[in-house]
């Protein structure tokens, strides 16, 4: 016997933050589970699905991964316009990484998209520059979601998707 049908949700995930924080290790460790040193820089935009089973629900998200550098800047709104999230990532060992993730945090506040914030590359902890604390009691304040990841390591990936799977509204 087949199981109970199951309710099919498409949302439009993007994300966001300066170059080499680990966008692209992000999405490509979520989607296929696998991780590389050298991970082609992203030119404009990438794409690729991936699907979270819920209990009762399966969320199928559409990622747009953006380019960080500077020069592609402009092109991001079209990418965010609409998006049902975003990841806003920045690089625990980089503080002007993390200044740059406010900007975004700013940026998309009173706008419908949910907001999660990810500090990557935690399996650098030698290197912290920028403190769990201090991050989760700005994320608090600001009501985004926050976690800190590891691209490499797999640490909080798959987490940090199926939370954001659970809080988008489903009533659509
Ligand atoms: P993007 O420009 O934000 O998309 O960054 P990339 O995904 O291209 O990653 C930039 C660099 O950081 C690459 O050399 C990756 O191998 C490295 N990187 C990405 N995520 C992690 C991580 O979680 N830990 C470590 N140690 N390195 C990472």
């Amino acid at each position: 016997m087949s199981g109970a049908a199951q309710n099919v949700f498409h949302f439009k995930l993007v994300l966001l933050g300066d170059a080499s924080v680990g966008k692209s290790c992000l999405v490509v460790r979520f989607a296929k589970g696998e991780f590389y040193e050298y991970q082609e820089p992203t030119i404009g935009a990438a794409f690729m699905t991936q699907t979270v089973n819920l209990n009762s629900e399966v969320v199928k998200y559409e990622i747009w991964d953006t380019a960080g550098q500077e020069r592609y800047k402009s092109l991001v709104p079209m990418y965010y316009r609409g998006a049902a999230a975003a990841v806003i990532v920045y690089d625990i060992t980089s503080k002007e990484s993390f200044d740059a993730a406010k900007g975004w945090v700013s940026e998309l506040q009173g706008t419908n998209t949910l907001i999660a914030l990810a500090g990557n590359k935690v399996d650098l902890e030698a290197s912290r520059v920028v403190e769990r604390e201090a991050v989760r009691a700005y994320a608090e304040q600001m009501g985004v979601l926050f976690m800190e990841t590891s691209a490499k390591s797999g640490q909080n990936v798959q987490e940090l998707f199926r939370e954001i799977a659970v809080r988008l509204p489903k009533d659509s």
